[in-house]
């Protein structure tokens, strides 16, 4: 239901240099092959395969190095000195490494005979001009960066950065830089949804928190509302007498798609449209508060984003140790990565709820189990999250 309402963010233009972590908007092509000649991939001799056998003195007629070909001919019986990403002469047909040659007097003699096309990466057999080489909706990670660049992509079209507003809820709560009084505690989900958002490639706009009454949430509402195009509130949202965020947003007029799902944590989870804009009500315990973001957010931002498939992925994992029978909702585990028997496994972190933060912040995993499931022992399979993770 997230990603089917997520709406699609307007694409611009920026400079390759800025654009990691954004999701490309068209495809990008490559303007000529890779490699675009064919290309020494050793340091050593180029020359006729045919020249070569155990015991050939070859003489060196010139020098080909990265950046700078070799310009003339390569007389039979001769060979070109040759580097690593230089341009094979065409004369050449195969490259002998320098560890297989010696050489005296710039003639170089061979140990053994070479193939033709020994250490040579041929014109285009990595790509061809014209081909593809990312796609739309492709995220912008270090290497696809690299690919675009490779073929001189130095400006592209992506998504807009979706803006979320995090909005915390809560008369309790006060600035981490500040000593809490008697009842009070500091802020801390703020700096986590801050963290996992712009994970999403969100420009996260910082709003003051909320108080736990129905005026002041309104104003806040309506000021986040204003600066963003996602709202994500956290805390109120629960069934209490002061859990006004979703009244809250009924009186705006929110179309309240989802509120309360059959997950552990996580269970006051909102879901809202407004227009054009979007709602999610996290709940206050930390770790619920995270774990929805996590799993509900993330997602979000992708679609926004135009990202193929951004729903979520899951392995079977082993289990390096049992867990109790599931209750009646869907359980999130916070898991670790070990091994068993020399194989990767995942063990599940000790925790006393959903509010243990830092229990929860050694988590490397989350894995996820059926509400209703038996109990697992000890190498029993788990579906554990690829996407969304908790580190990227
Ligand atoms: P609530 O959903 O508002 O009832 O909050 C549930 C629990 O989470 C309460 O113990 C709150 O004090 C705590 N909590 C709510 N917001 C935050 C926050 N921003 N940082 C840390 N803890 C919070
Ligand atoms: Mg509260």
């Amino acid at each position: 239901m997230v990603i089917r309402h997520a709406p699609r963010l307007p694409v611009v233009s920026m400079a390759l240099s800025a654009a990691g972590g954004r999701t490309l908007a068209c495809r990008l092509v490559a303007d000529r092959d890779q490699p675009p000649f064919d290309r020494s991939a050793m340091d050593g001799i180029a020359t006729r395969a045919a020249d070569t056998h155990p015991g050939a003195l070859l003489r060196i007629s010139g020098v080909a190095a990265a950046g700078v070909p070799f310009m003339g001919t390569m007389p039979v019986g001769a060979c070109v000195r040759i580097f690593t990403g230089a341009v094979v002469p065409s004369d050449a047909d195969t490259v002998v490494p320098v560890e297989r040659i010696s050489v005296d007097n710039e003639v170089a003699s061979l140990s053994a005979s070479a193939p033709v096309g020994q250490h040579i990466a041929r014109q285009g057999c990595e790509t061809r001009e014209g081909a593809a080489i990312v796609e739309a909706g492709e995220l912008l990670t270090a290497t696809r960066l690299a690919v675009a660049a490779a073929f001189g992509h130095a400006q592209i079209q992506v998504s807009r950065a979706p803006r979320v507003a995090i909005v915390p809820t809560g008369d309790e709560l006060v600035d981490v830089s500040a000593t809490p009084g008697p009842g009070q505690i500091r802020d801390s989900n703020r700096y986590a949804l801050a963290q996992i958002f712009r994970q999403g490639g969100a420009e996260v706009v910082d709003m003051p928190t909320a108080a736990d009454e129905a005026t002041a949430l309104h104003a806040s509402l309506c000021s986040a509302l204003r600066a963003a195009d996602v709202v994500v509130t956290c805390g109120g949202v629960s069934a209490g007498d002061l859990d006004l965020v979703a009244p809250a947003l009924s009186e705006l007029g929110a179309n309240i798609l989802f509120h309360k799902i059959a997950i552990k944590p996580g269970k006051p989870l909102l879901f809202a449209t407004l227009g054009e804009k979007i709602v999610l009500g996290l709940p206050g315990n930390p770790v619920s508060a995270a774990v929805c973001a996590l799993l509900f957010g993330l997602p979000l931002l992708a679609a926004m984003q135009g990202r193929g498939s951004p729903s979520w992925q899951i392995v079977r994992l082993p289990l390096a140790q049992g867990l109790p029978a599931v209750g009646a909702r869907d359980e999130i585990v916070p898991l670790f990565v070990t091994s068993l028997a020399g194989r990767m496994a995942v063990s599940p972190i000790a925790t006393v709820g959903s509010a243990d933060i830092f229990a929860f912040s050694r988590a490397q995993l989350l894995g996820m189990r059926p509400a209703g499931q038996a109990p697992l022992a000890a190498g029993d399979a788990l579906d554990v999250f690829l996407w969304p993770t908790l580190h990227p």
